[in-house]
């Protein structure tokens, strides 16, 4: 799993648009980075890896945080490739169900696959107390994530620039003016941009 625990000072460092790792932080609970490919062909190897083989270990408290980084990074990449190629019916799967999962319209086969996914839960002796952990396929975990999804654990939104479809998780939340609704400061500087120009 390429998913890496960092600090504070080493997520500030990452530029997202020039370095080779993509930050992401989650509040109370940490700060991680991914390795991204540097070409289109090494990040959907990667993905292929993450979807297929990858076993993901967490404990729980962190998995929520940690499994996000993954399933909206993985979805983010597919999104981009879906425009090039044909998805598989494993990537076509993990699509449909996040997106299902954030409209809250779940199909049948899906509520039955999160059903039947194993808790996964193991309990690890750390000094003098005992830890509940997370362990397991990442293809096996995205529905015990899902399920976490669906039932608003957390909150995934649609980037509002209109030439960019990401989800992302706003670290502001509600409807307010201060919410957010840019996926990057990229999409917010370039719309920004947009409405200037659409007022002179
Ligand atoms: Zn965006």
């Amino acid at each position: 799993m390429p998913l890496k625990e960092i600090t504070f000072k080493e997520w500030r460092s990452i530029n997202p648009l020039k370095g080779k790792w993509i930050g992401y932080w989650w509040p109370g609970i940490g700060y991680y980075k991914i390795l991204r490919g540097r070409s289109k062909e090494a990040r959907e190897k990667q993905i292929r890896l993450i979807l297929n083989d990858d076993t993901f270990r967490s404990t729980q408290r962190t998995f929520l945080a940690r499994f996000t980084f993954i399933a909206l990074y993985v979805y983010n990449e597919l999104l981009r490739s879906k425009a090039e190629r044909q998805l598989d019916p494993l990537e076509k799967t993990w699509i449909q169900a996040i997106d299902h999962a954030t409209k809250k319209k779940l199909t049948k086969e899906e509520l039955l696959r999160i059903e039947q996914v194993s808790a996964h839960l193991k309990f690890q002796q750390k000094k003098d107390k005992i830890e509940p952990w997370i362990q397991g396929k990442v293809k096996e975990l995205f529905w015990l994530w899902l399920s976490r999804l669906y039932s608003g654990d957390v909150v995934l939104r649609e980037c509002a620039a209109e030439d960019c479809i990401r989800l992302f998780r706003p670290s502001r939340s509600g409807d307010g003016k201060t919410s957010q609704i840019y996926c990057s400061n990229q999409c917010r500087a370039r719309m920004a941009e947009r409405k200037v120009k659409a007022i002179c």
